[in-house]
């Protein structure tokens, strides 16, 4: 951050003027003297970048290392292009880092780096991602397009069976006319006056009282430090490099895949000259389903059984499983026993399946016993009947005192504690834990 300045003549010369800094000498990072050539510092960078890699140091070490790492990759950038090691020379590292802290802007991952550099790919110089001003979009500019990440929702029955999905997708690809040139075959691209060709410009933002440096892409070339006239633009694509073009894509969803899973389609993201295309990368949202809940591979379900089946039993289907198969099954197993309310069956082997496994996970059944409800109008005789059939009650109660009261058949638990001014309140936030307990608890 930079005390607001009125002076804005050159705000790269302020910028040099203002930052304090932390002196780094990058000579001696790079253990050379100043009056190296390019070749030396070239080779005592490879060196020092060998030995401070922080995967081929101890893991004590690796935090040390990974800074040094930094240190010398940031060296290496200034002093290796000659107008930055001329800055350097004169301003010191003011001249390059806001932070005051070597390589800390952000730069790309290690291993990019590494790979560029041993990976053969077109010498030392001009490496992209390490511009030496702070922040740069040079520095920034990946070598893989974005990714698309999207959410798709999917039902409970697909992530059960799998499913194949195509859809349309519209997506820039490489003007094929051109091959993402951008302008016509004999044709060359100007110069960008307003960057100078150099793809971005240095300003300060304001933030409160303060000036901060940031970087900007030039708007005028796109960040492409140079651009095709009128006349000697793509016919096709007008000089965008890229055009539109609509592809079915299909993607497939694994039986058992889970929420929060990942399906990837390679490279088939937007297109971007002279970088990989990214991924479409879609992440499964589980949607809530009227009959299963499902937890990892297990499922969960309510049947719904009869006093009559809860009390003698029964050999039916229970439930319409997420492929549409009926499940039967018989209760009791051995005669005489009485299914209660809340009691849970659990069907082993039934749950979800396993991606990538032929196992799968339980079927866990809670038993609601319907209770019949009005229209059912048994004679006396067969309440007597039924009296008679089922358990005796407890013995009574006995108490000193009795008295008869009345009551209301059909009272209901919100009114429990609302007139009260206090208890209210209390009430409704419980009432969702009472209600899970009731269930669980019969
Ligand atoms: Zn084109
Ligand atoms: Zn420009």
């Amino acid at each position: 951050m930079f005390l607001l300045q009125s002076d804005k003549s050159c705000p790269l010369t302020n910028l040099i003027k203002l930052v304090s800094q932390v002196e780094v000498d990058l000579y001696e990072v790079l253990e050379i003297t100043q009056g190296a050539t390019k070749d030396e510092i070239r080779k005592a960078y490879r060196k020092a970048a060998l030995a401070s890699h922080p995967d081929k140091v101890p893991e004590g070490e690796r935090e040390a290392a990974e800074i040094r790492f930094k240190a010398v990759q940031e060296a290496y950038d200034i002093l290796y292009d000659e107008e930055k090691r001329q800055i350097y020379d004169t301003h010191g590292m003011g001249a390059f880092n806001g932070s005051g802290e070597p390589g800390m802007s952000g730069g790309p991952d290690l291993d990019d780096i590494l790979a560029q550099m041993f990976g053969g790919m077109g010498g030392m110089g001009g490496m992209p991602g390490m511009g030496g001003m702070p922040g740069g979009p040079r520095a920034q500019r990946p070598r893989k397009s974005p990714n698309e990440e999207q959410k798709y929702e999917v039902k409970l029955e697909d992530l059960y069976k799998g499913k194949t999905v195509k859809f349309a997708s519209t997506k820039n690809v490489i003007c094929s006319l051109c091959q993402g040139k951008g302008g016509k075959e004999r044709a060359t691209a100007k110069k960008c006056s307003t960057c100078d060709g150099q793809g971005f410009k240095q300003v300060l933002t304001r933030m409160g009282q303060f000036l901060t440096p940031s970087t900007v892409v030039c708007s005028t070339c796109n960040g492409d430090g140079q651009f095709f006239s009128p006349k000697d633009k793509c016919k096709k694509c007008k000089g965008k490099k890229t055009t539109e073009e609509k592809k079915i894509l299909e993607i497939y969803i694994p039986r058992g895949a889970r929420e929060g899973d990942k399906i990837v389609l390679e490279g088939e993201a937007d297109q971007v000259p002279g970088q990989e295309p990214g991924d479409i990368v879609f992440h499964l949202v589980e949607e809530d389903h009227p009959t299963f809940k499902r937890a990892g591979a297990d499922l969960l379900a309510t049947i719904d059984v009869t006093l009559a089946e809860a009390l003698t039993g029964f050999h039916r289907v229970v439930i319409k499983h997420l492929d549409g198969r009926g499940i039967e099954l018989q209760y009791p197993k051995t005669p005489g026993q009485v299914l209660s309310p809340g009691q849970v069956l659990k069907v082993s082997g039934e749950g979800m399946p396993i991606k990538r496994a032929d196992v799968r996970g339980d079927l866990y059944l809670t038993v609601n016993i319907r209770f019949p409800d009005e229209k059912w109008q048994p004679s006396a005789e067969i309440l007597e009947n039924l009296k008679a059939m089922l358990p005796k009650p407890d013995p009574p109660i006995h108490a000193d005192t009795v008295d008869e009261v009345d009551y209301d058949p059909k009272g209901n638990l919100d009114d429990f504690g609302s007139q009260d001014a206090q208890g209210g309140s209390a009430w409704e936030d419980e009432e969702e834990e009472g209600e899970t307990a009731q269930c669980t608890t019969q």
